[in-house]
């Protein structure tokens, strides 16, 4: 009989610590309830599992190989489905990130299963989760769930919180092999290439402030930056001025872009179309600029402002300054 939840955490690449994902995973299988086993795959990971622990894991299952080091379907799958057979768990969790992006569905595939994508609250009704996702760019939620074992899901950043950690509490620690031959790997890393990124990224920042056609040019981004740069924040975009080349499509926002979960987000100029919604449709302090009061960004927004953004931007950035200063 399956049970339990069994989470696939991460780590920072280049041996930065454990990724704020794995914690709010075994926030998310916490709240589930049962024992939770967490998996860490890699290079180098092994000294990651205590945290696991003190983040609520009862059991954490380490797969420390060179094998690992980098993510590798083909690799990290055929692992996956090794210790998911063996744990038989009733509920699997990945994050929304690459990796999870990539190995939930294989794994699902593997294992005759299921999985639900992107998922922003999930619960048990009995034995059978209860996968909920956004839906028409953020407006309504879909609810999932799976016919098959285990139930796979992956999670949105930022939705659940990880549990508060406590140094005493220890996990059962289980090592395994990766027990992969090279031959099975069928895909290689060529090369790498980072993309820069000055002050905070856009996924992680506290606030985000984010322009569209209505700044009229690129030029428009400038007193944006400004702004973001005194809040510690990021600048974001609609797919209109990335399309139009007035800002690098990595700063996109939407449903094909990225999605980001600030606790502010101040959107300068933007119509508020459904596929922009999606890519914030778990933040909750949305102050629009606008000068169209019927502007559809109105609707989600907890303050609006209707009026140029050339006469608010200035003025708001001013008060701004003022305050932190003294
Ligand atoms: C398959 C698909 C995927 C898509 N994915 C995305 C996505 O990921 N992200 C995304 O953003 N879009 C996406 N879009 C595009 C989306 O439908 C909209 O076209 C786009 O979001 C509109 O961008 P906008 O708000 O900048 O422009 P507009 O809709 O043109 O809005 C500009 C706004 O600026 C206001 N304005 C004008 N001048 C001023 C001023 N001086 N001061 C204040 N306000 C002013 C106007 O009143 C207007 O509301 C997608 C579309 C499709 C079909």
């Amino acid at each position: 009989m399956p049970s339990g939840v069994l989470v696939f955490g991460e780590a920072v690449e280049g041996g930065g610590g454990l990724a704020p994902v794995t914690g709010e995973l075994l926030g998310a299988a916490k709240s589930l309830g049962g024992p939770v086993t967490c998996v860490l795959l890699g290079a180098g990971v092994e000294g990651l599992a205590k945290e696991c622990g003190a983040l609520g894991a009862d059991k954490v299952i380490v797969v420390d190989d060179e094998v690992l080091k980098d993510y590798q379907g083909d690799a990290y799958v055929h692992v996956g489905e090794r210790i998911c057979k063996e744990a038989d768990p009733s509920v699997v969790l990945f994050g929304q990130t690459t990796i999870g992006r990539d190995m939930a569905p294989r794994l699902a595939a593997r294992l005759g299963t299921a999985v639900a994508m992107d998922c922003v609250e999930l619960s048990l009704d009995g034995e059978k989760l209860q996968a909920s996702r956004s839906c028409y760019g953020g407006s309504a939620r879909a609810r999932y769930t799976i016919n098959g074992t285990p139930q796979i899901a992956t999670l949105r950043a930022k939705v659940y919180d990880p549990p508060e950690r406590d140094d005493s509490r220890q996990a059962e620690v289980a090592k395994q092999s990766a027990d992969v031959s090279a031959d099975a790997i069928r895909t290689r890393i060529v090369s790498r290439r980072k993309e820069e990124v000055e002050g905070v990224r856009l996924e992680d920042a506290p606030v985000v402030v984010s322009g569209g056609r209505g700044l009229g040019g690129p030029e428009g981004f400038q007193p944006l930056e400004e702004l973001a740069g005194i809040l510690g924040g990021a600048v974001g975009a609609t797919r209109a001025v990335c399309d139009m080349g007035w800002y690098p499509v990595a700063a996109q926002v939407g449903l094909t872009g990225k999605v980001v979960t600030p606790d502010l987000y101040i959107a300068v100029g933007i119509s508020g179309a459904s596929q922009h919604m999606a890519g914030i449709s778990q933040v909750k302090n949305i102050v629009a600029i606008n000068k169209d009061p019927e502007a559809n960004i109105f609707q989600a927004a907890r303050f609006g402002v209707v009026g140029d953004w050339k006469e608010v931007i200035p003025a708001f950035t001013e008060k701004v300054r003022e305050l932190k200063a003294g």
